[in-house]
C-alpha cells in the first residue's frame, strides 16, 4: 500500500494525510507475529484501512478538508474507527474530501488512467475522482489500501465508486454509528464503505454495523432482530434468481442519460434476466421532487451543524484584531475558515430555516421526503421494519420484548420487488478543468484548501447538483444501495457503475444482488 502511495498519490491527490510508513509497518509486524502463534485479533489482522477525513481519529488530524479544521486532533476515535481497529485494522491514512462533504467533483483525480490496461486507447485528459469520498474511492481503487470508510449524505460514496469502478455501499440509516462523525446534514449522514470487492464490502459492514448507545440515531438491538426476521430473498451466494423480483423505475430513464449508461443498464437487466430473475417496470412518482428536496433539507441542517465553528471552542480562529466585538470574531473566523461552496450552503439553509420561508422551502421538502419513503416502501416486497415502531403497542408483549402480532401492512407484497436496479450517475466521471494548486503534495497540511476545480465548459454548482440525481433517494428513505461496477464506456473508456437499492434493513439481499453483477 505504501509503495502505491509513494508512487500514485501526487499525481491523484487522494490522501490529506498519510500515516507514519513505520507506525503502520511496526503494527503490521505485530500482526504477522500474531499469525505465527497462530493468534488472530479479529477478521482485519493486519489490513490496511484508510478513512475519510470527517471520521474522527486521535492518531491523525481530522481536518473534514477544511481551513477551518486545518490540523485539529480529536480528542476520540469515531466508533466505527474503533471497530474497526479492535478488528486488527491498521490506519494508513486519512482521505481527501470536498470540504465538510458538500460537493461532487472532489480535488481528487481519478485513478483509472492508472489503474486500466488499455492506457493507450482511453481520453488522457484528466477526470475527476468524484466527491465527496474521492479520496476515499481514488485510494481502494489505485491499491492504496485494501478498503475505506467515506459518508454518504446523497451520494458521496456511490459516485465516486461509479467513477473510479470500486463498489461503493451505503447502509441503511441507523445501522452504523454516527458517533464521531462530523456531521454534515444529521438526518441523511451515512457511515458506508469502499471496497474492491462485494465480500470485503460485506465483511466490514459486519464489523461496523452495531448498536451505538452514544448515536442517538442508532438503530436499537431489538429493531436489529426484527429486521433480520424478515429477510427477502436471503438465498445465500445463490446464483439461481427464480424467485427474486427486479424493479426498474421507469422515473430513472432521463434524457440527460448518456447512451453508454443506457446501453449498460439494459444488459444488467439482460443478465439478472438470464438468472431466473423476473424484471417487474415499477413507478416512484416522487422521484422528480427527491433532488430539490434534498437541496432545501441538507444546506438547513448543515447551516445549523456547522454553526458550532466559531473560533471560539476549537479549530481556526481569525486573528484579524481580537479587541473587536465577539460577533466580529464569528464573522472573520467564519469568513476566513469556510471555503465558497460552504458558505453558499450554510446561506442557503439559514434562508429557508427562516420564519418567511420555513412553510414553504423546509416545510415541503420534509412532505417530499416522506412522499419518497412511502413510494419505496409500495415498490418492495419486504415491509419497512421501520413502521414497527410506530406500531409499537400491538408488536410487543407487556415485558415489551417480543413480537407477538404483525400488523396487515407489515406483510409481504407478492407483487412487490425485492431490489430496485438503476444507473448511478447520468454520465462517467467528468473531466478536471483546472490543474491543481502547489499544495496539492503537501499531505501535511489540508490538501484541498488552494483547489480551484470546475467541471468542463460548465462551472454553474446547480448542474453540479443534478449529478445527484439517482443517489439522493435512497438517502431520503434511509434504504441501503449499492454502487457496483459494471463496465466501461465505449466512449471515453471510463468505468460505469449500476446502483442497487433494497428495502430498509435489508442489506443481505443487497450483497447477493450485488455478487451477481460484479
Ligand atoms: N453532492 C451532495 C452534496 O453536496 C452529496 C454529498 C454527500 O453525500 N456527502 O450535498
Amino acid at each position: 500500500c505504501f509503495s502505491q502511495i509513494v508512487k500514485h498519490n501526487a499525481h491523484l491527490n487522494a490522501f490529506i494525510k498519510v500515516q507514519n510508513e513505520n507506525v503502520a509497518l511496526e503494527k503490521a509486524k505485530e500482526a504477522d507475529d500474531r499469525f505465527i502463534r497462530g493468534i488472530i485479533k479479529g477478521p482485519l489482522d493486519g489490513i490496511p484501512i484508510t478513512y475519510k477525513d470527517n471520521f474522527c481519529t486521535k492518531e491523525l488530524p481530522t481536518t473534514c478538508g477544511s481551513k477551518m479544521l486545518k490540523n485539529f486532533i480529536s480528542p476520540f476515535n469515531a466508533t466505527v474507527v474503533d471497530l474497526l481497529q479492535d478488528a486488527g485494522a491498521i490506519m494508513v491514512g486519512k482521505t481527501n474530501m470536498d470540504e465538510f462533504g458538500m460537493g461532487a467533483f472532489g480535488p481528487v483525480y481519478n485513478p483509472h488512467v492508472i489503474t486500466s490496461d488499455k492506457k493507450g486507447s482511453i481520453d488522457q485528459e484528466r477526470r475527476v475522482a468524484g466527491g465527496s469520498s474521492g479520496g476515499s474511492a481514488a485510494a481502494v481503487a489505485s491499491g492504496m489500501c485494501f478498503a475505506s470508510l467515506g459518508s454518504d449524505t446523497g451520494g458521496s460514496i456511490r459516485l465516486p465508486a461509479s467513477y473510479c469502478g470500486v463498489i461503493g455501499f451505503k447502509p441503511s440509516y441507523g445501522q452504523c454509528s454516527r458517533w464521531g462523525l462530523v456531521a454534515y446534514a444529521s438526518s441523511l449522514d451515512t457511515v458506508g464503505i469502499i471496497t474492491r470487492n462485494v465480500l470485503d464490502a460485506q465483511l466490514m459492514y459486519d464489523i461496523i454495523s452495531k448498536y451505538d448507545e452514544k448515536d442517538p440515531s442508532s438503530l436499537p438491538p431489538k429493531l436489529r432482530s426484527i429486521n433480520t426476521s424478515l429477510a427477502s430473498f436471503d438465498k445465500t451466494n445463490s446464483t439461481n434468481l427464480s424467485e427474486l423480483r427486479v424493479g426498474i423505475p421507469q422515473e430513472y430513464f432521463v434524457s440527460e442519460l448518456s447512451d453508454p449508461i443506457k446501453n449498460l443498464w439494459q444488459q444488467g437487466i439482460s443478465l439478472l434476466r438470464s438468472h431466473g430473475a423476473t424484471i417487474v417496470s415499477v413507478s416512484c412518482p416522487s422521484t422528480k421532487y427527491a433532488l430539490p428536496a434534498y437541496y432545501i433539507l441538507a444546506p438547513a441542517e448543515a447551516s445549523s451543524n456547522l454553526a458550532r465553528y466559531d473560533g471560539v471552542r476549537y479549530g481556526h480562529r481569525s486573528d484579524m484584531d481580537s479587541t473587536q466585538e465577539d460577533e466580529l470574531l464569528y464573522a472573520h473566523t467564519r469568513s476566513e475558515g469556510f471555503g465558497e461552496e460552504v458558505k453558499r450552503r450554510i446561506l442557503l439553509g439559514t434562508y429557508t430555516l427562516t420564519a418567511g420561508s420555513y412553510n414553504n422551502y423546509f416545510l415541503c421538502a420534509q412532505k417530499i421526503r416522506k412522499m419518497v419513503q412511502s413510494d419505496f416502501d409500495s415498490v418492495f416486497r419486504r415491509p419497512n421494519p421501520l413502521h414497527l415502531i410506530k406500531n409499537g403497542s400491538s408488536l410487543y408483549n407487556r415485558n415489551n420484548d417480543e413480537i407477538i402480532e404483525i400488523s396487515d401492512h407489515l406483510r409481504e407484497k407478492h407483487n412487490g420487488v425485492d431490489v430496485i436496479m438503476t444507473p448511478v450517475a447520468i454520465s462517467t466521471s467528468p473531466k478536471a478543468k483546472n490543474s491543481l494548486s502547489s499544495t496539492l503534495s503537501n499531505s501535511s497540511s489540508c490538501a484541498n484548501t488552494n483547489n480551484t476545480r470546475s467541471l468542463d465548459g460548465d462551472n454553474s454548482f446547480v448542474n453540479a447538483y443534478v449529478n445527484d440525481v439517482f443517489t439522493i433517494p435512497a438517502n431520503l428513505a434511509g434504504i441501503p444501495a449499492m454502487s457496483v461496477p459494471f463496465g466501461i464506456s465505449p466512449i471515453d473508456g471510463y468505468p460505469i457503475g449500476l446502483q442497487l437499492m433494497t428495502q430498509y434493513g435489508d442489506e443481505y439481499t443487497l450483497f447477493n444482488i450485488s455478487k451477481i453483477l460484479e
